[in-house]
């Protein structure tokens, strides 16, 4: 389980907003499932369709989390063209079995998430609760 506060979701979504039409990304820092600050980082490869993190905010953003004595809880990134799961390079360049993989897609009245744990080259959906 990873839970997000109503204005985690908001900077979050924020951020996705942004960036569009690209694919936006960033990660969060909390324990014990609570996610306790949300990092936006840039898609280095501001795309449409894949994303990498560009490499100097990840490693000033893993290691305030570190510093906090925080873990990395999630990653996040949208698919601005759907579906909010996992894609096939999502799957094979995912190097973080213990956290959660965020997947947030346009729908209905907004943007939508889910999340998923990848471990061993295998998506397995989790919950998510997002504070309304
Ligand atoms: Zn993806």
């Amino acid at each position: 389980m990873i839970g997000l506060t109503a204005a985690q979701w908001q900077a979050i979504t924020t951020h996705l907003d942004s960036q569009l039409p690209n694919e936006a990304c960033g990660l969060l820092g909390g324990k014990v499932g609570q996610t306790l600050a949300v990092y936006c980082v840039s898609n280095a490869d501001a795309s449409p369709t894949r994303f990498s993190m560009e490499p100097g905010e990840l490693i000033r953003t893993l290691i305030e989390i570190e510093d906090r004595g925080w873990e990395l809880m999630g990653i996040f990134h949208s698919h601005p063209a759907g579906p909010p799961t996992p894609s096939a390079t999502d799957i094979a360049e995912a190097y973080y079995p213990d956290s959660a993989y965020i997947i947030c897609s346009p729908g209905e009245g907004g943007w939508q998430a889910r999340a998923f744990e990848i471990r061993d080259g295998a998506a397995r959906e989790i919950d998510l609760r997002i504070e309304k």
